[in-house]
């Protein structure tokens, strides 16, 4: 220590040092105000050289500039600016993804694969306790000289440009600064102005697993996209745990601040279809003392009031997207900040009162409700029990999960009640004119209703139907290429046909997958139309596209999967049913972890038609999806290669947009379909029973998945190739080009079989375990498995017998 280090303490900066609790007294609208109007502290400007200055993957070296910090904010400096403007002034800036196709993602944008960046000026916001750290290194660098002189000059310069960006991040500010545990809650966000690359931004964000990211902010689209910041994610990875080992995939996650278990809705659906609600919760706080409650909702929905345990507390919304990492979805976050700090272990009742337009007409009393899972305000990722009520208009007839309590009419109006005893991820509601079959299967009561009516956009026309179909988690934005419409041949015939059909199909399916994962999570199952092209399932509540209603005649086909269409009226009842367990008993931990469910859900769609139609119509399907995987978009890119399926929403934007559903969907049933042939059906199914029964009203992480298919495989089996299966075909992208070749030599019973299986197309470091089926004329076939990685391997096996046929078996996603 020297000199430097005793300045700093003596001008009372100790206190950035530690999170000093701010005071109760503040409200969040003062803090927030604190945030955009506290600016830069000229007594704390630095002339600095040579200073390094390190957050997990993201290296910054201050070499030649100065750096001036914010004035404090309830104790604590948020900011700190680092101008390069001196003669030989230089920033530099260096993050090396830790995977291959992180750093293809990276070059992509910045035709490099590490980001190494010298800047003009880069501001750094923390609510890490990186600020601390800094100021340390601050102090024990020698050549640190205090500069006020300049500090003044500084200042006023870059005060503004502090707010700007500041200001949009306070809501996540204000969360943080009064976390108990900003290490496991804070950020560390870079605003850079890079000589070469212009500005963009890098964040490693604690609430999200202390992911990284780096990311541009495209300034044309924002218009486009509603007025929202849309980024270009340049690459997003969990760090290292430590130099040079492995990347970590996404760490576990900490302990909730809070759990909700139960939801009390009162809601008003008015003649205007307006909803006016007022929504009780329970709450138990975690082991720390919780002052900011954070609560999603759906953008229409506005929040007007809040009470904790009855008395007034704050709200506080915004909706930029610059301080956090999630993608902007059809929901917003928003806090509720209590007027003193809840103690730890501590359980309340808060209360909302909000309203909103959820509801459209979409003519003929077919209404669609949006948000469908995120009307009330609600935390994602939990599950709790509910109780709904809804007064509405009683022409109408409304539908929820859970078993019906109360059912009568008022006047004008009806008033249904429904309880929901098993705790569940969310509660969606429906209402229309319909019709309804009803019935038992597994042990499940299920309403089958239909609209009296065919919706407007179905009548002269209506709408090729992708696979779309959502979790019983909400909260992403469909990719809006699915809602595309095209016209069609015929009219249709009305909707009421079909009810019956999709009546069976819904038992059938129950009961099928009740064998196979063991029985449903509710004993009630309400399935109800939803008009458009999509389909979603949530825990005793599914809602099936009105085109499942509607016969498949002369419809026009979709131009990447031809084979699609025919297949949409067979898959969409069993894939939104299977999201009975799968989505709704288990649900996805993060954003890179919903395509699982998804594929889950589709392939047990495909299990039942396979039962139903027979292993080739499942077979088609699958050829299906290998040529939509294949096909190319408008840039000529491949939609398989747009990156590896955990991305999730990634997948949509730039260089293959569009890919998001072909991949989570597509290859994500080729992933599981493989899988079983990797570990064979008997382990398989295992896996899959073993998986509900495992992570029953718990998330499942793509990495627990992976290690429960370790865990289950059969002896034979290594969990190296396990490994492997995982790493090229789920973190990875590619589909190789597979030749097979052999001789045949010797009489039975001693017939030796060699050859060679030559791997192509997929990249260098992409390894399969190659299925080799040797088929006799009698008996079953036999699998050599040859593990190739984009070369030629030999094999060679005894046989007893002439084969008579050796190949490549139809179920490796490879190219034809
Ligand atoms: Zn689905």
């Amino acid at each position: 220590m020297h000199r430097f280090a005793l300045l700093l303490v003596s001008c009372g900066v100790a206190s950035a040092f530690q999170n000093a609790a701010p005071s109760d007294v503040l409200t969040a609208a003062d803090l927030a105000r604190s945030i955009r109007e506290t600016g830069l502290d000229a007594t704390e400007c630095y002339r600095v050289r040579d200073l390094r200055f390190f957050k997990d993957d993201i290296k910054l070296y201050l070499n030649d500039g100065y750096l001036i910090f914010s004035k404090p904010i309830a104790g604590q400096r948020l900011a700190a600016l680092f101008t390069t403007d001196v003669e030989g002034g230089d920033g530099e800036v260096i993050v090396i993804p830790p995977t291959r196709t992180e750093r293809q993602s990276l070059a992509g944008f910045t035709r490099s694969p590490n980001l190494d960046e010298h800047f003009r000026a880069a501001l750094m916001i923390f609510t890490d306790g990186s600020m601390a750290r800094l100021r340390q290194s601050l102090a024990e660098e020698e050549s640190v000289k205090k500069a006020p002189e300049i500090g003044a000059l500084l200042a006023p310069q870059w005060t503004p440009v502090v707010a700007n960006i500041s200001t949009p991040m306070q809501m996540r500010l204000v969360a943080d600064l009064w976390s108990a545990r900003p290490a496991e809650t804070g950020l560390a966000f870079f605003a850079v102005s890079g000589k070469t690359l212009g500005n963009f931004d890098i964040l490693a964000d604690a609430r999200a697993g202390h992911r990284i990211v780096v990311r541009q902010q495209i300034v044309r689209q924002q218009i486009e996209r509603n007025g929202h910041d849309a980024f270009n994610l340049w690459t997003d990875f969990f760090p290292r745990p430590s130099a040079g080992a492995k990347p970590a995939i996404a760490p576990a996650r900490r302990e909730p601040e809070f759990t909700v278990s139960h939801y009390h809705i009162d809601a008003e659906v008015g003649n205007d279809l307006a909803v006016k609600a007022i929504t009780r919760l329970t709450l138990r706080t975690g082991p720390d003392p919780l002052r900011v409650l954070p609560f999603e909702i759906a953008r229409t929905m506005e929040v007007s009031a809040v009470r904790i345990d009855g008395a007034p507390a704050e709200l506080m919304r915004d909706e930029s997207r610059r301080g956090r990492i999630t993608p902007y979805g059809e929901e917003v976050e928003f806090l509720v900040v209590a007027s003193a700090t809840l103690a730890p272990g501590s359980e309340h009742h808060i209360e909302f009162e909000h309203k909103g337009d959820v509801i459209a007409s979409r003519g003929e009393g077919v209404y669609f409700v949006n948000a469908r899972g995120s009307w009330y305000p609600h935390v994602a990722g939990q599950f709790a029990t509910y109780d709904l009520s809804f007064r509405y208009p009683k022409r109408l007839t409304l539908l929820a999960a859970g078993v019906p309590v109360e059912d009568r009419v008022d006047g004008e109006w009806r008033l249904t009640r429904h309880a929901v005893t098993v705790a569940v991820g969310a509660a969606g509601f429906n209402l229309g004119v319909y019709e309804k079959v009803t019935g038992t299967a597994a042990g499940v009561n299920f309403e089958v209703y239909a609209n009296r009516n065919l919706e407007e956009s179905k009548r002269p026309q209506f709408s090729e139907p992708p696979l779309d179909a959502d979790l019983g988690v909400p909260n992403r934005v469909r990719p809006p290429h699915a809602a595309e419409s095209m016209p069609t041949l015929a009219p249709s015939p009305a909707p009421l046909s079909r009810l019956r059909m999709v009546a069976n199909d819904v038992a059938a399916s129950l009961e099928f997958f009740s064998g196979l994962f063991g029985p449903p999570l509710m004993k009630t199952l309400t399935v109800a139309p939803i008009p458009g092209n999509f389909g979603q399932g949530f825990a005793g509540l599914v809602y099936l596209s009105t085109n499942a209603y509607l016969d498949p005649v002369s419809r026009p086909a979709n131009p990447r999967n031809p084979r699609e269409r025919q297949f949409f009226y067979d898959l969409m009842v069993p894939h939104e049913v299977a999201h009975q367990w799968w989505g709704s008993i288990i649900s996805p931990d993060r954003a890179e972890d919903e395509w699982l469910l998804e594929a889950l859900a589709n392939y047990s769609s495909l299990l039942w038609l396979e039962k139903k139609k027979g292993l080739k119509e499942m077979e088609t399907v699958l050829d299906g999806y290998r040529s939509e995987l294949l096909s190319k978009n408008a840039e000529g890119v491949e939609y398989e290669s747009a990156g590896p399926i955990v991305w999730g929403q990634r997948l949509e934007g730039w260089p293959a947009s569009g890919a998001w559903q072909a991949i989570t969907y597509g290859k994500g049933t080729w992933i599981l379909h493989m899988l079983r042939r990797r570990m064979g059906d008997e382990a398989f199914f295992k896996l899959l029973a073993e998986l509900r029964r495992r992570y029953e009203f718990k998330s499942v992480t793509t990495a627990a998945f992976q290690a429960l298919a370790r865990e289950m495989r059969p002896k034979a089996l290594s969990a190296e190739a396990i490994d492997t299966f995982f790493e090229s075909w789920v973190y990875s992208t590619g589909v190789p080009l597979l030749k097979l070749r052999y001789t045949v030599t010797g009489v039975a019973p001693a017939v030796k079989l060699s050859g060679a299986v030559e791997q192509s197309a997929a990249g260098d470091d992409f390894s399969l375990d190659t299925p080799v089926e040797v088929q006799f004329p009698k008996g079953p076939p036999q699998t050599i498995w040859v593990r190739t990685t984009d070369d030629e391997r030999s094999f060679a096996a005894a046989l007893r017998q002439l084969p008579l046929r050796v190949v490549i078996p139809d179920d490796v996603l490879m190219r034809k």
